[in-house]
């Protein structure tokens, strides 16, 4: 495994430097440990931190705090999905199961900014999922009947209406949901960072080499120092595979993105001054395209098995090139080099596109997979296994143990070849739409 801290990646690069920064250097114990701190462990940190204020409660993480996923995704809070990765599941009841829990994690999202009246450019605009293909249709009218089921407001919108609305010709049919809301995911992490509660030990760039259980307690090694600890909760996402966690149940994948510079003024008089929005692809690998409060657009388009996980910046460089012709074929009219910053970030996928929420020990905790839609998930599975790992019960970890548990997956090279040529297949899909 291989995390390294980079300048890549515009949200970051939004927020200004934090300064005083840990690293672990000693031996040292602790009631609890939770290793990742993104929206989960940051999460989790919060809620024990809470729960425990007289115990010893250290949070660690391989490279800066936040700087992993967390502030590198597209920013869509989302309360339904057309496609998670490359799957869509529509049966009615387990669809059902999947809203309740991203509308928890709407919720617990909305407490955290209220309580902390924290700036994350929070816009509750919905989102669209939008295509090119006017034979998409059918599958937007198939999952505007699920979502009239369960009672989500929506609309269905052709060319016209989108050209005005986005301020491209590229789409020609899309479903907008009201629901959901759109932010920039690097405030939103940077305050949960500023926010923790004082008993919360924060360790970075320190990162987790092996872990063992001794009697009841775990001990971690990193390369300066080691944690004992009574309880541990892993929180790693897409880094749950490379520590041995729930092996035949989840799997990387590397994602990239790119970042326009904001639109001139006349750049944007010349699309139409569209207000902010976020598209969806009806393909599973079409581009997702945003259009930000301060007039960038972001554009993910890439899904891939990439060893080691992170790209290098040739790497990089190939990717961003296929997001500057997304960009080009959506808004001919935008010169060539707006693209300010690309990016790559890990994932963590499970074949049926369920989330692990787990006590795998006695004292060992997991969370993650959000197969894509972490941000508020990630944010309630991280407070609600502190509370679980508590021994404690909520109705929220009810709703979220009623969901179908991740399948299995066969081990490698099987599971490789099985993702990349369903990767090839699904890209070749969406040819039209990346
Ligand atoms: C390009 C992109 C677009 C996305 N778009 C969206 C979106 O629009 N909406 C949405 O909801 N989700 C989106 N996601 C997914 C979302 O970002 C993740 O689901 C979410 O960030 C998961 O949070 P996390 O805290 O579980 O994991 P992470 O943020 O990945 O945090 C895990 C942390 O664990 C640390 N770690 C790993 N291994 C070790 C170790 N051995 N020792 C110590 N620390 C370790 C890592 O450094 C990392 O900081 C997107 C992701 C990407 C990459």
């Amino acid at each position: 495994m291989e995390v390294v801290n980079d300048n890549s990646c515009s949200w970051v690069n939004d927020l200004s430097p934090r300064n005083n920064i840990l690293t672990l250097s000693s031996d040292i114990d602790c009631e609890w440990l939770i290793i990742g701190a993104g929206y989960t462990g940051l999460s989790a940190a919060r809620k024990l931190g809470q729960l425990y204020p007289g115990q010893k409660i250290v949070l660690v993480d391989a490279q800066l705090a936040g700087e992993g996923a967390s502030s590198r995704n597209s920013g869509y809070l989302v309360d339904t999905t057309l496609n998670d990765g490359f799957t869509s599941n529509k049966e009615l009841d387990n669809y059902k199961k999947k809203a309740d829990i991203y509308k928890l994690g709407i919720d617990v999202i909305k407490k955290f900014i209220k309580e902390y009246q924290v700036d994350c450019d929070w816009n509750e605009c919905g989102k669209y999922f939008a295509s090119s293909k006017k034979e998409d249709k059918k599958i937007l009218e198939n999952f505007s009947e699920t979502l009239s089921k369960l009672g989500f407001e929506h609309n269905l919108l052709s060319n016209k209406e989108l050209k005005k609305r986005l301020g491209t010709n590229f789409y020609n049919i899309a479903l907008h949901t009201k629901g959901g809301i759109l932010l920039h995911p690097g405030k939103l992490v940077r305050a949960m960072i500023d926010t923790l509660p004082d008993n919360i030990n924060l360790y970075e760039n320190s990162l987790l080499l092996d872990w063992k259980k001794k009697n009841d307690t775990v001990i971690c090694k990193f390369k300066n120092g080691s944690i004992k600890t009574k309880k541990i909760i892993f929180a790693t996402n897409g880094f749950l595979k490379s520590l041995g966690l729930k092996s035949n149940y989840n799997f990387p994948i590397t994602l990239t993105a790119s970042m326009t510079r904001s639109l001139t003024k006349e750049e944007f008089v010349s699309i139409g001054e569209p207000k902010e929005w976020g598209v969806l692809p009806v393909r599973p690998m079409g581009a997702t395209i945003r259009m930000t409060k301060d007039k960038r657009i972001l554009i993910r388009n890439t899904a891939e098995v990439f060893n080691p996980y992170q790209m290098s910046k040739s790497e990089l460089t190939k990717r961003s090139l296929k997001q500057k012709i997304g960009i080009k074929k959506r808004f001919p009219e935008l010169p060539d080099d707006i693209i300010q910053s690309s990016w790559s970030g890990i994932v963590s996928r499970t074949r049926n596109s369920s989330q692990i929420f787990e006590k795998i020990d006695d004292n060992v905790f997991v969370a993650g997979c959000y197969n894509g839609s972490g941000i508020g998930v990630g944010t309630l599975f991280g407070e609600q296994i502190a509370v679980k790992a508590s021994n404690e019960n909520t109705k929220e970890i009810e709703t979220i143990e009623a969901r179908n548990k991740p399948t299995w997956l066969p081990p490698d090279p099987i599971l490789s070849l099985g993702v990349r040529a369903r990767l090839i297949y699904e890209r070749f899909r969406a040819k039209s739409e990346i």
